[in-house]
């Protein structure tokens, strides 16, 4: 792809099995079509967490500049001439997930009468705000390095990153190892978001906070270490090896701080893999189209590309009258198993009880106008009557949520619905795990409405525009 300079955010680099070429794609890019022999290809996700890299882009001059630059600014003698460089790459966990929040708040309304004699009179209104919204964090991985920042902030959104291996590793640098094993740092996330909910005191009963299905990455990240030992004394600068910004100028250091990780086996990264995006039954190219569903154009095989336990078999539509505005979009529909039923029906009860849990299929920006979608898709789904889908046409949306991440948020749309049936519930009910019986997809007609979508079955499911990305 020549035009880099779109892109924004996080992108991943790849080669082409086709060809060899240098490939770029955007975070969740799912499809691409190589520019230069122009295969379809499509990525793999591991199962182990993968590991990514950063790419060093500071020259050993601009290193020396940079670090000119903070002493001018800071007043300090510039750098000796026998500067040292050392180059290397410092490991981070990245995690990320979507965290709940349950906070117990009371409002104070002043209510005055027109009269200025009498006293103000205030009322006090408690309510409890319940809120969905990603979570993400970056932690240090490797042995503690003075210097060296513990988390890369907001900086790991929006940077180009290569799979890590050897190859894109340029001579001379060091990798660090990951020092800090899996299993401390999900529970080093874990109290850290616990006591997210104890900053805010709550008004009253508890305030909850959870994070879901927390996803974790290894990310590589590109410092230079620069010494200088001048009549001053020694300085140690750290230089960020992508903006070349000097994090931090020590002039002593602690030699070795009680590390508390200390050995442990080398981990074994999942590694990204690049396949030619082709039907499975006969072998031609499917649409170069960010999506999991696909029926093929060739044979008319339906092609699921989830790695998940589920398995799809076919796929349907709600039956209705035709209109040229309706966009059809995918839900994910997850059978309630008879085990849980007699707990979970009536939480998502309308007239007739629902059997079943319906999520997006598609991507979504908001996840509180996400929840609010299932939470009415699925008291409705009793009403829905389905045909099977032969063929795709325009009207069909992308499905662009993998059922992992749709499994999220039934798992979310459970915890919440009990929230808000109990409010003595105090953390996840841990005696539900929910194994969907069957899984379906099915797709469902909406048209706009002023700023609102609304389906066109019974004119009831609404939801805000702007949660359908493009
Ligand atoms: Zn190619
Ligand atoms: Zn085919």
């Amino acid at each position: 792809m020549k035009n880099n300079n779109n892109k924004s955010g996080f992108y991943i680099g790849v080669t082409c099995p086709g060809c060899g070429a240098d490939l770029e794609l955007e975070k969740d890019f799912f499809t691409l079509t190589c520019s230069h022999c122009g295969s379809v290809l499509r990525i793999k996700m591991p199962q182990a967490p993968p590991a990514y890299l950063v790419k060093n882009t500071q020259t050993p001059r601009e290193i020396k500049f940079n670090v000119d630059r903070y002493l001018k600014r800071n007043m300090l003698p510039l750098t000796a001439p026998d500067l040292q460089i050392k180059h290397l790459y410092y490991p981070y966990w990245k995690v990320e997930g979507l965290m709940l929040k349950v906070r117990n708040k009371v409002n104070e309304r002043v209510i005055r009468d027109a009269s200025e004699y009498q006293d103000r009179v205030i009322s006090q209104v408690a309510r409890t705000e319940i809120g969905i919204s990603p979570y993400l964090v970056t932690v240090a991985a490797g042995s503690f390095f003075e210097g060296i920042p513990d988390s890369l902030g907001l900086r790991s959104e929006y940077v180009k990153l290569l799979p890590f291996s050897k190859e894109n590793v340029q001579d001379g640098f060091d990798s660090l190892p990951v020092r800090r094993p899996y299993d401390k740092v999900q529970a080093a996330v874990l109290d850290s978001v616990k006591s997210v909910g104890e900053i805010d005191n709550p008004a009253f009963g508890t305030n909850l906070t959870e994070l879901f299905h927390p996803n974790y990455e290894i990310i590589y990240f590109p410092y230079a270490l620069v010494e200088s030992y001048g009549e001053e004394g020694f300085d140690r600068f750290i230089v960020d090896g992508l903006s070349g910004r000097v994090v931090k100028h020590l002039t002593q250091f602690t030699l070795d701080e009680d590390a508390d990780y200390t050995e442990i086996p080398p981990l074994d990264f999942g590694r990204l893999t690049v396949e030619y995006h082709r039907c499975y039954n006969c072998g031609k190219d499917l649409p170069d189209r960010h999506s999991l569903v696909y029926i093929c154009e060739n044979c008319h095989v339906l092609n699921v590309i989830d790695k998940s336990q589920y398995r799809i078999n076919e796929i349907a539509l709600v039956n209705s009258e035709s209109r040229e505005a309706d966009i059809l979009l995918p839900f994910w529909s997850f059978k309630i198993p008879e085990v849980l039923q007699a707990r979970l029906e009536p939480l998502f009860g309308g007239i007739r009880k629902s059997d079943r849990l319906v999520v997006p299929a598609f991507a979504v920006n908001n996840y509180e106008a996400a929840y609010r979608l299932a939470k009415r898709m699925s008291a409705a789904s009793p009403q829905l009557d389905l045909v099977p889908v032969e063929t795709f046409d325009l009207r069909f949306r992308a499905v662009d949520l993998c059922l992992d991440k749709a499994l999220v948020l039934v798992d979310i749309l459970i915890y919440r619905a009990q929230l808000e049936r109990q409010n003595t519930l105090k953390s996840k009910d841990e005696s539900i795990v929910f194994q969907a019986e069957q899984v379906a997809l099915f797709y469902t007609p909406f048209h706009p409405d002023n700023y609102f979508m609304v389906d066109s079955i019974i004119n009831a499911i609404t939801f805000e525009k702007n949660l359908v990305p493009g």
